[in-house]
């Protein structure tokens, strides 16, 4: 259990903070009898076989001194210094979320959780965490059970995805699986277990039949082995093909590990000679890799006896990045060598939900050297977003440096015209102050007012300035003179004809608005004419029938408008 800790000298951070745990919790028990400082070395040793740095791994040690024990942040500090005092503190933040499924926005908890970390190792050690939790669920109450593998497959386990780690996706899926849907758990296992076998002794009798083939021409692959479908994606895969275990095709999948990308794309051709591809399913993840950066050819095959198989082919590297995601980042000693590997893996532009682990990836691609990296992930990557907090405990995504007024029209329109005041983390502020990410706002309302013209100097939403605007117009129309341009001019591009001014004109009339101004232009080396006019302010509904009008007036060729004086 302890074997791999030998790797750290006695004198570093991580052999200390063995020792400083084991002292904290030496009273204590897990509740399946264990010491507690079993837990904690388990999330260590996976922190350190993802090759996390050293720092990560004594963090992890230490990552539930400051909640259980009698120790305090500042203990640590002075043992520790600040880089583990910062992690260990983003991991004691973690903790106070809970997540429940009357939770309506899980993707903003998942952002949350990512904007709260500060640093992304504490996301990565926290998934450790919740991994040995997970595999030691079998001894909490039940109910505990239900909410924490609730919690896994909603927000952990696409966590883990996200971020690449698909195998620990996976698996803290399969892990929630039995306590999630018990008895489709069972019933899976059953279903499965003898078609899993069948299949697993089909893959083994096809990999030397690859392996001479790719032989033959001149192919060493670095491996060849199976994977079997992990049980909760295969349950997720049934749903969708109607509990029909024959329409899966990928149960047990053949995988082909090689050396370049061009030997990747060679013995997809290989196998395509030899084997017919059925139609349509041959998947390019190099050339297009998936959102979270996974590479792979996939196709599948009608191969020995006829029957239906996945291949999948791949470099090393891809599987390591598949393997562990934007962990394998550390294990790279050469980044420089990478840099076109980054190119590659960031590929992927046309999934706007993503765009922030893409922000992420782009990040990662601009540090030269491993200390620089880390360094950036302690920076708030969501630096143009805040998440804020509702005395419910619903989670307010708000563009950063939004004040409380924002926060108001974002909850209700009428809360951010009869807001008052507001207090963030129970202190009344006032209503331009800057929101930060955890701040808990409430608003004061009191009924019968109205929003000020002043907020429109602070507000950083247009939804709230498009609200504040509505309610001053309704409220002053001399307001809204100040805050609002004064007429609208157009320019109305068409070829001249007899009576073209005069439909013009009845457009304008027919919507009662009056033309303070109209001069029609005669260019002589054109063919077309322009027409300006310009009128007062309209309401946006008035002016969209207008342009309406306009446009559908023969012979008008283009319409601009543009405010002013
Ligand atoms: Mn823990």
């Amino acid at each position: 259990m302890t074997e791999w800790l030998k790797k750290y000298p006695p004198q570093s951070m991580v052999t200390k903070a063995y020792e400083f745990a084991g002292e904290a919790h030496k009273d204590m028990k897990r509740l399946n009898g264990d010491s507690y400082i079993t837990h904690c070395l388990a999330v260590a040793k996976t922190v350190h076989d993802w090759r996390l740095d050293e720092t990560s791994v004594a963090a992890a040690l230490l990552h539930d001194v400051v909640e259980d024990t009698v120790y305090t942040i500042q203990n640590i500090e002075k043992d520790f210094g600040g880089e583990i005092t910062f992690l260990v503190n983003g991991l004691t933040k973690l903790k106070t979320f809970q997540y429940s499924s009357k939770d309506q926005n899980v993707e903003n908890m998942r952002k949350l959780i990512i904007a709260f970390s500060k640093d992304l190792r504490v996301v990565i050690i926290k998934l450790a965490d919740r991994l040995h939790n997970m595999q030691t669920l079998e001894v909490l109450p039940l109910d505990d059970q239900k909410r924490i593998a609730l919690e896994t497959a909603e927000i952990y386990a696409p966590l883990a995805y996200r971020f690449g780690m698909q195998r620990l996706s996976g698996e803290l899926e399969d892990l929630a699986f039995p306590y999630l849907y018990p008895n489709e758990y069972e019933w899976l296992l059953k279903t499965v277990k003898e078609e899993f076998s069948e299949r697993q002794i089909y893959a083994n009798k096809l990999k030397p039949i690859v392996q001479k083939l790719l032989r033959e021409n001149e192919i060493i692959p670095v491996g060849i082995d199976s994977r079997a479908k992990r049980y909760f994606s295969l349950y997720k895969k049934l749903l969708r093909h109607d509990m029909n275990l024959e329409k899966i095709y990928d149960l047990v999948a053949i995988r082909i590990i090689v050396k370049t990308v061009e030997e990747c794309y060679a013995v997809l051709g290989i196998i395509h000679k030899i084997w017919q591809p059925l139609p349509g399913r041959i998947k390019d993840y190099i050339a297009r890799p998936k959102p979270n950066g996974y590479r792979s050819l996939h196709t599948i095959v009608f191969s020995v006896d006829n029957k239906i198989t996945e291949i999948q082919i791949r470099t090393e590297e891809m599987h390591e990045e598949a393997e562990l995601g934007i962990a394998a980042h550390w294990a790279y000693e050469q980044i420089k060598s990478s840099e076109k590997h980054w190119k590659n893996w960031l590929g992927v532009r046309e999934r706007k939900e993503l765009l922030w682990v893409e922000q992420l990836r782009n990040w990662q691609k601009n540090f030269s050297n491993q200390k620089e990296f880390i360094e950036s992930l302690k920076i708030d990557f969501f630096k143009d977003r805040i998440f804020v907090i509702t005395p419910q405990n619903d989670v307010i995504d708000l563009p950063a440096g939004a004040t409380p007024v924002d926060f108001a029209y974002r909850i209700h329109s009428e809360i951010g015209n009869q807001c008052v005041g507001a207090k963030v983390n129970g202190k009344v502020v006032s209503l331009n102050c800057e929101l930060r990410s955890g701040d808990v706002i409430e608003i004061i309302t009191q009924r019968g007012k109205k929003p000020s013209p002043e907020w429109l100097k602070f507000i950083k939403t247009s939804l709230a300035a498009n609200y504040i605007k509505n309610a001053l117009r309704a409220k002053n129309k001399l307001l809204l003179k100040k805050i609002a341009p004064l007429g609208i001019e157009f320019k109305i591009v068409n070829k001249d004809r007899p009576g073209y001014l005069k439909d013009i004109t009845a457009a304008f009339a027919e919507l009662k608005i009056n033309i303070i101004f109209l001069a029609s232009q005669i260019d002589q080396k054109s063919i077309f004419s322009t027409v300006s006019v310009k009128c007062g302010n309209l309401e946006r509904d008035k002016l969209e029938k207008l342009l309406v009008k306009l446009k559908a007036i023969p012979e008008t060729k283009e319409v601009h408008h543009k405010f002013g004086r």
